[in-house]
């Protein structure tokens, strides 16, 4: 919600007015001097919205403040022309309304479209979140990075490197939406205070890597495009068994990490659904964009979010950072999932961030069953990974 501010006014002054946060106000207005306010430019307040009502016969600002619990200064200042004793009736005020519910949806098909959508829709209600494209996908949309908080520790999670694995976009959605709302509550997630996390750590989301291979999973394939894919997908006009990007590479294959040895492998030497590697390493815009993603920020930790198996993967080749095996412990234990140092699966992301980096990474495999994995299963694997997501954000050593 957008106010316009008084001369004089400060944004410290606003975060007691909204009781907000303060560094969300000043992070929301990076243009604005935020100890000294002009008339009239325009302060953006988080996790709010603005309401109309209809004054009734013998309303006063006073009397809506008190109604509504909200101080009365916070409605002259959105109602800049109103006199606090009399207000007229049949008059249109505005009333600021405290968003305390989430607005992304994750129990639906969330193809890249909702996505898209969703992101809009957390940046104008939350503008301290920065919101960019770190590249386009081979069907140029943007692969959108989300970031969020200030502190020095770096954490990264992605979700839907493979198509067919898009219920981890929602959940990653989902997950940055609870993030919101508990921060600008001031309420707890899971019995964790957010705030100090956000002032420790800095987040980083791509929730969906691969939106071209999640749109084919879930609208079929683009106009022009069905004959080619259709061959690709070995004839089959549906597409669930899909985990590659358009082109038919498995962006999950393509890392230098071991890559040679996994095309050999896998035994897979054409395009198709899944399991190419490619010709090349990094042949992808999908897989460049992380990479340059990876070597630009050099995260902490990483998550890579896929379907299915209740287990996470965390070692590589023995150049895994110290903590991994004590956060493995903990993340077992918060989600009963199975922890698994090493995989017999090379190339991946999570790999090659651990081989380049020598830092803290896992792959988590969410819920279990057959892929695409049934909304059906949303509530589950959210409740049992919630845990996870914060233990990579507070437990630091
Ligand atoms: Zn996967």
């Amino acid at each position: 919600m957008k106010v316009k501010a008084r001369k004089g006014d400060s944004l410290s002054y606003y975060a007691s007015l909204f009781h907000i946060p303060v560094e969300l106000l000043v992070d929301s207005n990076p243009q604005l001097d935020p100890d000294h306010l002009e008339a009239d430019e325009m302060v953006e307040v988080p996790g709010f919205i603005k309401e109309t009502c209809v004054v009734r016969e013998g309303d006063t600002l006073w009397g809506l403040s008190g109604e509504r619990n909200i101080g009365v200064d916070a409605l002259l200042l959105i109602n800049e022309n109103s006199d606090p004793n009399e207000v007229e009736t049949g008059v249109e005020l505005f009333l600021p309304r405290r968003v305390v519910t989430p607005v992304v949806n994750g129990k639906q098909p969330y193809d890249s479209v909702r996505f898209q959508k969703d992101l809009i829709l957390l940046q104008e209600l939350y503008p301290f979140i920065r919101v960019n494209a770190i590249g386009k996908s081979v069907l140029g949309k943007d692969l959108m990075e989300c970031k969020i908080g200030r502190g020095a520790k770096k954490v990264h999670m992605n979700g839907a490197f493979h198509g067919n694995e898009w219920i981890t976009s929602a959940v990653l959605m989902t997950f940055l939406n609870d993030y919101l709302l508990s921060l600008t509550n001031s309420k707890d997630l899971r019995g964790i205070p957010i705030l100090p996390l956000y002032r420790t750590v800095s987040l980083s989301l791509v929730p969906m890597v691969n939106p071209d291979g999640v749109d084919l999973v879930l609208n079929g394939p683009p106009d022009g495009m069905a004959e080619e894919l259709v061959r690709l997908n070995g004839g089959r006009v549906e597409f669930t068994g899909w985990k590659a990007n358009i082109r038919g590479i498995d962006l999950n294959k393509q890392f230098p990490a071991r890559w040679e040895f996994e095309k050999r492998r896998m035994e897979v030497s054409t395009p198709g659904p899944r399991d190419f590697t490619g010709n090349l390493p990094i042949s992808e815009p999908e897989s460049k964009a992380m990479e340059q993603l990876a070597r630009k920020e050099r995260f902490h930790r990483l998550v890579a979010v896929h379907t299915q198996g209740k287990e996470f993967y965390w070692g590589y080749e023995g150049l895994e950072s110290k903590e991994s095996e004590r956060l493995a412990g903990e993340i077992k234990r918060a989600s009963g999932y199975a922890s698994i140092r090493y995989v017999d699966s090379y190339a991946g992301f999570k790999d090659w961030f651990i081989q380049e980096f020598q830092q803290t990474g896992i792959t988590l495999e969410l819920g279990k069953g057959i892929n695409p994995l049934p909304l059906s299963q949303f509530d589950t694997i959210y409740r049992d990974t919630l845990g996870i997501y914060l233990i990579m954000l507070y437990k630091w050593w």
